[in-house]
């Protein structure tokens, strides 16, 4: 799905420099990388405040811990998502509830939003998710109506823009209070281990945030709020920082790589290419195609069989998870994700792919599809 070795040998005499530069100073937690990735990616993504932390989940835990919600508070979060929103939620014994969203963009879907705020909300977490920014004008406008947070779940689109109504371009991870990501190796951004971190525009919340990562402390050894354990390591910052100096033309390369994908799968009855919603633009985190005809998993055997692996991101809805069952979900509680969760499925997409596998994918996927009509 993913070329890190490949992506690796391009980038070595850069990154062997850097992570020798690290290993020589034997600085490494806190060193000089960790500031200056932190202000290289707040540059880029025009915001005030990025305080890195160990990973994208513990970002997450520390975004809700920021904003001091109370046991019982509600929050919203899709039901089609990797399952951290999730899990930080019902940690922090906040009651997660769970939003079903657009078929085309796999986000949030506002009205849906708007159904699901009770007088206990306080909340929403969208995650924008496979690249792309989730519907944000009227989310934050629900937000705003009803006194709500907004946590950008960026895990997935970091590098993407939001394109506003009247046509303001934000970075994504901009736009709520917090925004929060992940350096996980396959991200849009990646390290070569955990690495995380949180964007906000408001110095209170970012000075509050910077505690919460470091035991909830300003001055080592006096600790004002009980916080986390949670640090981006400098090997991971040095790394990162040249993967940050590469991050346009990756995407740029992703981007390629989806329109070659556009060209030769769309328009064929049995399938649906991914949207790219008018709101945004989409930095291909993941190329995921929905199975209208056809069985998905036989049509993924027979990828696997000719040697093209495939991804099912999401094959569970996370209302129907083990660990949600506690909050009552059912089947059909959900019948947007329910179905995607049966029809998704995610293409090989990165910057090394070569225009003979993206050929032999295509080929091959189309003969799969027609077996199946
Ligand atoms: C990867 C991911 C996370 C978690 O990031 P980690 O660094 O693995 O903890 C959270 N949310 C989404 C949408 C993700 O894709």
């Amino acid at each position: 799905m993913v070329d890190l070795c490949s992506h690796y040998r391009r980038f070595k005499p850069e990154i062997d420099l850097a992570v020798n530069e690290v290993m020589e100073a034997a600085a490494f937690i806190n060193g000089q990388a960790v500031g200056q990735f932190a202000g290289e990616l707040a540059d880029y993504l025009q915001t005030p405040h990025v305080i890195p932390c160990a990973n994208g989940t513990d970002a997450l835990q520390a975004a809700l811990m920021a904003l001091d919600l109370k046991p019982g508070d509600e929050v919203i979060t899709p039901g089609f998502s990797f399952i951290s929103s999730v899990e930080v939620i019902v940690l922090l014994g906040l009651k997660p509830v769970l939003t079903d969203i657009n078929p085309y963009t796999f986000n949030l879907d506002p009205d849906l939003v708007r159904q699901t705020i009770t007088p206990f909300t306080k909340a929403i977490i969208p995650v924008h998710l496979f690249g792309q920014p989730a519907d944000m004008d009227p989310i934050l406008d629900l937000a705003a109506a009803h006194n709500l947070q907004v946590i950008e779940d960026n895990a997935q689109s970091l590098g993407s823009c939001h394109i506003s109504h009247d046509n303001i371009r934000r970075r994504t991870g901009t736009l709520g209070a917090i925004g929060t990501t992940s350096f996980f190796p396959t991200k849009p951004l990646a390290c070569y281990g955990d690495g995380g971190a949180l964007m906000t525009a408001d110095p209170g919340l970012a000075e509050k945030i910077r505690m919460i990562v470091n035991h909830g402390s300003r001055i080592k050894y006096h600790n004002e709020l009980i916080g986390m354990n949670s640090r981006l390591d400098t090997l991971q910052a040095a790394i990162l920082r040249i993967n940050l100096r590469h991050l346009d033309e990756a995407i740029e390369r992703r981007q390629q790589v989806a329109d070659y994908y556009d060209r030769h799968l769309g328009g064929h009855p049995a399938i649906r290419i991914p949207t790219r919603s008018i709101y945004g633009t989409h930095v291909f985190h993941q190329y995921t195609i929905t199975i209208l005809e056809g069985n998905r998993d036989r049509i993924r055997s027979g990828l696997q069989e000719a040697g093209i692996p495939s991804m099912v991101y999401y094959p569970v809805p996370l209302s129907l998870q083990k660990p949600l069952a506690i909050f009552g979900y059912r089947e059909g509680d959900l019948p947007i994700t329910e179905d995607l969760c049966r029809r998704v499925l995610s293409l090989p997409i990165h910057t090394e792919m070569t225009e003979d596998q993206l050929d032999h994918i295509c080929r091959t996927l189309l003969t799969l599809l027609d077996h199946e009509a």
